[in-house]
C-alpha cells in the first residue's frame, strides 16, 4: 500500500486533512468518479462543497499525484498516478481493472517518432460476471 502522506510530501502541495481523505478514498476504490468521491468525502466532511472537492482534485492532478481516465460510456474516473498501464472495463459490472502494458503499444507505423502517452482501454466481460 502506498503511503498517502508521502505522496503529498514529495510534491509541492500542502498536506491538508481533506487532501489526505480524498487520496485515501481514491486508493480504496482504485478508480472513482467525482460524484461517488463527493459522496464518500461528505461522510467525513458533511459541509464540504463540491467546488472545494474539485479544487483539491485539480491541485492533485496538477501535482501529478492523481490521474483522470476516460472509459467509454462511463463518467471520467480518478486514480492514483502510477506506472503507465491499460484499463479493462467490464461491460456488465462496469468494473475497471488495471493491467500492465506490454507489447500492445508498439504500433507498426513509420511516421511515429515518439509516443508520450499511452491510453489503452479494453472492453469485455470479466470472469466474475461470466460466473467462472
Ligand atoms: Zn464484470
Ligand atoms: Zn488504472
Amino acid at each position: 500500500m502506498q503511503d498517502i502522506s508521502a505522496l503529498l510530501q514529495n510534491s509541492a502541495l500542502k498536506i491538508t486533512p481533506q487532501r489526505l481523505t480524498i487520496l485515501s478514498i481514491i486508493r480504496k476504490y482504485g478508480h472513482i468518479a467525482i460524484d461517488e468521491l463527493y459522496e464518500q468525502i461528505r461522510s467525513v466532511y458533511p459541509t464540504i462543497s463540491l467546488a472545494t472537492v474539485y479544487k483539491n482534485i485539480n491541485a492533485l492532478q496538477d501535482a501529478n499525484i492523481i490521474a483522470q481516465i476516460h472509459p467509454q460510456m462511463q463518467k471520467p474516473k480518478f486514480e492514483l498516478k502510477k506506472q503507465q498501464h491499460g484499463h479493462f472495463i467490464c461491460k456488465v459490472c462496469q468494473s475497471v481493472y488495471d493491467f500492465k502494458l506490454q507489447n500492445i503499444c508498439s504500433p507498426n507505423l513509420d511516421i511515429i517518432d515518439d509516443i508520450e502517452e499511452k491510453e489503452v482501454y479494453l472492453y469485455g466481460v470479466c470472469k466474475k460476471c461470466k460466473g467462472e
